[in-house]
């Protein structure tokens, strides 16, 4: 088989695992080909080789197995970040093994054997910057500051309590059970750099990201320009190629000329191919983050939005805006009468009243917008995240019913006698996003965040 058209399969291949990889999850794909994909990689595979290895294996073996794998996969641990010092320093070797004597050459100019260096020292840098830089941890000391960063939007975070480390959970925080330890908007545990990527430390990740495709795409440079050189000494432009079966001769195709180089110097073609195709999905990798950015959500959030989509799709989600103003005692009894003769509207009501208190004991007056969604949001989250988060957000959810439930008896209005004037929400674009500031403004607040 041709190699181009292998390496074309193997992208077509490559890109479509990333997609059900990533996508499988979403709501929209989710009851899909590509979520039943995605659980049959993530999932049903594993189960599979689970079973496979006790029966072929024994226990031991298993155990051993699942030892490595809650190693590898539960704990904070250097193995990728190994892995990657191997690839990037076996490829620094690779090439100056391979190529740094083409250096300078007739299409690399002398000022490459200093910038080659330059750009090895800064991306090893960068990865030592963003494995050690603090991501924004919430300790004791910052809590209060932490909380009074972000506000509460009643929908994709709520007051709740982190009961690993026993105080309040600020909103866009979360607590990573690798770490140990709240982040203040906390983005994702990026396993690579063995570090949580947060408030603090997300331009330093945007730097490492940034790094490594300023790596690939210079080295491609540079071994493109050396196989052109290498071209150019032997004189294939104007070189003949015989045709085996009409015995015709022609020029050689550029297809052909690359195929030769690569066989004349195949480490340093091997390395090439390997750095583009580690470019493109980089570069990949860097444009969602600043989509991301650009959009005003962490990658944490992005999964968040996904369940309020499903909501959405689902016609589960409802809002209203009210006038915050002091109602009457008959309105009081009137409302109390509902909410007892409608429990399901009420079991589904948590947020609004939450938001109702907080604005309450500020006296703020005016028109709100309040968010009503079943309980099935909290419940899809916690089914997507460990044992141990689940119990971490259902002691925290206790506390905030209970807090609820005692504003309930004070509260001058049911949500109820308001759910009547309230509007199903059709569409994503009737959500507003509090955390989002604009485009630059977002960007600015990830490279100078504000100090924790
Ligand atoms: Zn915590
Ligand atoms: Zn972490």
């Amino acid at each position: 088989m041709d190699p181009f058209v292998g390496i074309a399969i193997y992208l077509g291949i490559f890109s479509l695992l990333i997609f059900i990889l990533l996508m499988g999850p979403s709501p929209r794909f989710r009851n899909g080909i590509i979520g039943k994909l995605n659980y049959l990689l993530t999932v049903a595979l594993f189960k599979w080789l689970g079973i496979t290895i006790r029966k072929v294996l024994g226990n031991r073996v298993s155990r051993m197995i699942d030892g490595i794998y809650s190693y590898c996969m539960e704990q904070k641990n250097p193995v990728l970040p190994l892995v990657f010092l191997t690839l990037m320093t076996g490829s620094v070797y690779t090439f100056f093994v391979a190529g740094w004597h083409y250096v300078p050459g007739p299409y690399v100019s002398k000022i490459h054997i200093y910038i080659i260096p330059l750009i090895i020292a800064f991306t090893y840098l960068s990865f030592i910057i963003a494995c050690y830089s603090d991501p924004g941890r919430i300790a004791k000391e910052n809590v209060v500051k932490a909380c009074k960063m972000f506000e509460y939007d009643f929908l994709i975070f709520e007051p709740r309590k982190c009961r690993t480390c026993l105080f309040p959970k600020p909103a866009r925080s979360k607590h990573c059970s690798l770490c140990k330890m709240c982040v203040a908007k906390s983005d994702h545990h990026c396993a690579w750099i063995n570090n949580c990527v947060g408030l603090k430390n997300y331009r330093y990740f945007i730097l490492f990201l940034y790094s490594i495709m300023q790596i690939c795409f210079y080295g491609t440079y540079i071994i493109l320009c050396i196989f052109c050189g290498i071209a150019k000494n032997m004189n294939l432009s104007s070189a003949l190629v015989k045709n085996p079966k009409t015995g015709v001769k022609s020029k050689v195709s550029y297809h052909q000329m690359a195929l030769l180089l690569i066989h004349h110097e195949s480490f340093l073609g091997i390395l090439g191919i390997f750095i583009v195709l580690v470019g493109i999905v980089i570069s990949v990798f860097l444009g969602y983050q600043f989509y991301l950015i650009f959009s005003g959500f962490t990658s944490n959030e992005s999964l968040k939005w996904s369940d309020v989509e499903e909501l959405i799709m689902d016609e589960e989600l409802w809002v209203y805006d009210r006038k915050i103003e002091p109602k009457s005692n008959d309105d009081n009894n009137k409302s109390r009468k509902k909410k007892n003769n409608n429990d399901n509207v009420n079991k589904k009501d948590i947020s609004i009243e939450g938001k109702e208190k907080k604005l309450n004991n500020n006296n703020i007056r005016g028109i709100k917008t309040y968010w009503i969604k079943p309980n099935n949001l909290r419940n899809r989250q916690n089914n997507q995240n460990s044992n141990n988060e689940i119990s971490e957000r259902s002691d925290a959810n206790n506390e905030h019913q209970q807090l609820l439930s005692s504003t309930t008896t004070t509260s001058s209005s049911s949500p109820s006698n308001e759910f009547r004037f309230g509007k199903q929400v059709k569409s994503i674009s009737e959500v507003k996003n509090i955390y989002d500031k604009g485009k630059w403004k977002n960007l600015l607040e990830v490279l100078f965040p504000p100090s924790l």
